[in-house]
């Protein structure tokens, strides 16, 4: 038996008749940046979100780059967010001349340990993000309540987790800018890189509209300098199909991971593998299923050898990637991310997978247990 670790040829049989339809309505049109398309996804998002706007951008990282530059962050501030991570939230930070500050995660739910937030706020800090990794919230109460007390803006690096909830708030709706990623792994992936930036308000959101077109509002005049960060009708006109389907593969993968339970149960593998936990308030929509292990790497090969992908979010925390050694940080400073980045592997969950399949999955890691 073949298990991917995502197949996204399952998901586009589905869809194709729809989507090739959408592609080709706007190749007859022949407008392919911004414009009516991409407006319409805005309107979509907005309306499935709750959001009071939504400004469509060319990905993920430039959705974080562009909210922190509204933000104000800029050469000298610090902007607090977690190691363990893809490295766009942090990069986004550099890029713009400030410095990350990590905070460690908590060991249940890979995200942001909120209790650590306020130690690292110093008088330079001018934003936090928090990460919803793998498709559940992180603790957004306590963090938003730091921020509040500090005067800081709270950026949600959403792009793991749309359509993920806490306490019935959308994912990217509670902080004052929430960032998502249409990279085609994502839950709402398009057929390239694409992102999107929503808040609740209304000048924040028209300066990120500038910026996405070189700062400027009226063609030709540029009140501030911005950059070339447009999403494309094509993109748009895609997603705008897959989102009308989102929440049934949202469901589809909640059902697995429901499922992976339970089978995990009957193999009492219970001093090996520890399943992810889902914080009370929150609806993980399962963007990854990641468990932690013990013989990560030997299993991970062993499953490849046996037809099964999985892959390792993240093998090397941000604090020891070589552009950051400037930082100071050394082995030893964020140990829960450390052990995380020893111990977790993600299993295929994607809403496709059949019962027979997620079957094997587990039967193939208690078979690897059982020799080692
Ligand atoms: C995918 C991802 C991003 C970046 O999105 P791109 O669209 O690839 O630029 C940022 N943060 C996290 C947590 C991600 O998973």
């Amino acid at each position: 038996m073949n298990v991917p670790l995502l197949d996204l040829k399952a998901q586009y049989r589905q869809i194709r008749a729809e989507v090739m339809a959408a592609l080709e309505s706007v190749c007859e049109e022949q407008a392919f940046i911004l414009g009516a398309r991409v407006a319409d996804l805005e309107k979509d998002l907005q309306r499935y979100l709750g959001a009071a706007h939504a400004v469509g951008v060319a990905s993920g990282t430039d959705a974080i780059l562009l909210s922190l530059m509204v933000c104000g962050v800029g050469p000298g501030d610090e902007v607090v967010t977690v190691p363990y991570t893809f490295f766009a939230t942090a990069g986004s930070i550099s890029r713009l001349g400030a410095k990350p500050v990590f905070v460690d995660i908590r060991p249940d739910t890979f995200n942001m340990d909120a209790a650590q937030v306020a130690e690292r706020v110093t008088p330079r800090t001018k934003a936090i993000i928090p990460v919803h990794l793998f498709g559940q919230c992180a603790d957004m109460e306590l963090i938003v309540k730091v921020a509040a007390s500090r005067g800081l803006a709270v950026v949600e690096d959403a792009a793991q987790a749309i359509g993920a909830k806490q306490h019935g708030r959308q994912a990217g709706t509670i902080g004052r800018l929430g960032c998502f990623s249409f990279f085609p792994s994502k839950n709402l992936g398009g057929f390239g890189d694409g992102g999107m930036v929503t808040t609740g308000d209304a000048a924040l959101a028209e300066r990120v509209r500038m910026l996405r077109v070189h700062g400027s509002r009226e063609k030709y005049l540029h009140e501030m300098v911005g950059f070339n960060s447009r999403l494309d009708a094509l993109q748009a006109a895609v997603l705008r199909v897959k989102l009308t389907y989102l929440d049934r593969w949202t469901e589809g993968r909640r059902r697995n991971a429901t499922q992976y339970e339970r089978l995990f149960q009957d193999v009492k593998l219970q001093d090996r593998v520890t399943l992810p936990t889902t914080d009370p308030g929150n609806y993980h929509v399962f963007n990854q299923f990641t468990i932690r292990v013990q013989k990560r790497d030997e299993l991970r090969a062993y499953l490849k050898d046996k037809g099964i992908g999985t892959e390792v979010y993240y093998p090397i925390p941000l604090h020891s990637q070589t552009c950051y050694r400037e930082l100071g940080y050394r082995t030893g400073s964020f140990p829960v991310s450390e052990r995380a980045a020893r111990e977790a592997l993600s299993l295929p969950i994607y809403a496709e997978l059949s019962d027979d399949q997620l079957a094997y999955v587990v039967d193939t890691i208690a078979a690897f247990y059982s020799r080692h």
